[in-house]
């Protein structure tokens, strides 16, 4: 069957960026002159003419919002735009979260915090009752460690040097929250380890669980393949995958 491609998905649209904000030494958030409809979990292709096209997950659809953690060329050049400047984008793309239950936590380690800052803003909106553990190596690490008490989330951090909130892993954190039996579906986005442990955690309380998963993607539609792992397409399958799916192979 051929798959049609709206063109609005496919061809960079043209915006310029509204608003830079520092959220640490390594990571700022762009708001855009632009919106979009979207599901928490999807995210955007940006594209810089003469540079590249890469992925970011939204933290907000109208505007969209997008925060980035410098850690290669491409993202080295967005750090440098200011206010007024060009950029393009194309999306949103990929499949997002699905709300299951009325407790909900979230666990964001890195710049993995942007999808589920999203999910946070649609899920308190809808009536759900969001805790938020939020992991980083040391205080100066942590994104936003206020935007999610602001969304009306419970937050708790965990810092691997003790320099804020918990001494410890994110998903140390986590176990001792589920063990209590109160939450209904975890959501996680971040480093691979710290996904793979959630997965662990999860399982062994029989928990719905949906990751945001990552993978070099070029196209972003499906098309090319770039981002296939385990038989799946991180851009057109996920990148949010449900648990039962992470386990098929995709962890590795
Ligand atoms: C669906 C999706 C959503 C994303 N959302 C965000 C976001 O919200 N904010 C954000 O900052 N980044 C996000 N990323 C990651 C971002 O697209 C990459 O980090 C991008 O490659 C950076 O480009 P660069 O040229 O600056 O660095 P690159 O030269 O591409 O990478 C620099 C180094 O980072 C590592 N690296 C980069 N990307 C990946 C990856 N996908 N998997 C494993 N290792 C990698 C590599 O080891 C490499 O050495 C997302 C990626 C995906 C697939």
């Amino acid at each position: 069957m051929i798959e049609v491609i709206p063109m609005k998905s496919a061809l960079p649209q043209p915006t310029k960026i509204a608003k830079v904000i520092e959220e640490s030494a390594q990571v700022k958030t762009f708001v855009l002159e632009a919106a979009v409809e979207a599901d928490p979990g999807q995210f955007i292709m940006v594209w810089l003419p003469r540079t590249d096209e890469k992925p970011f997950s939204l933290v907000n659809a109208d505007p969209v919002v997008i925060t980035v953690a410098r850690v290669g060329p491409f993202t080295e050049k967005l750090h440098r735009l200011r206010i007024d400047d060009r950029i393009w984008f194309r999306g949103p793309l990929g499949r997002g979260f699905e709300l299951r239950g009325k407790r909900i936590l979230l666990i964001g380690g890195g710049y993995g915090v942007a999808p589920l800052a999203f999910l946070a803003q649609r899920a308190v909106g809808a009536r759900r009752r969001v805790t938020a553990v939020i992991g980083a190596r040391s205080r100066a690490d942590i994104v936003f460690p206020q935007r999610f008490a602001e969304l009306g989330c419970s937050v708790v951090l965990a810092t691997e040097d003790g320099s804020a909130g918990v001494r410890g892993l994110a998903t140390d954190v986590a176990e001792l929250l589920l063990e209590r039996g109160e939450i209904d579906a975890v959501y996680a986005c971040g480093p691979k380890a710290m996904l793979n442990r959630v997965l662990e955690i999860c399982w062994s309380h029989g928990l719905f669980c949906q990751l945001s998963l990552e993978k070099y993607m070029r196209c972003g539609l499906g098309v090319c393949g770039s981002c296939q792992r385990g038989g799946m397409l991180v851009c057109r399958d996920g990148p949010v995958f449900a648990c039962s799916a992470c386990t098929a192979g995709m962890m590795q």
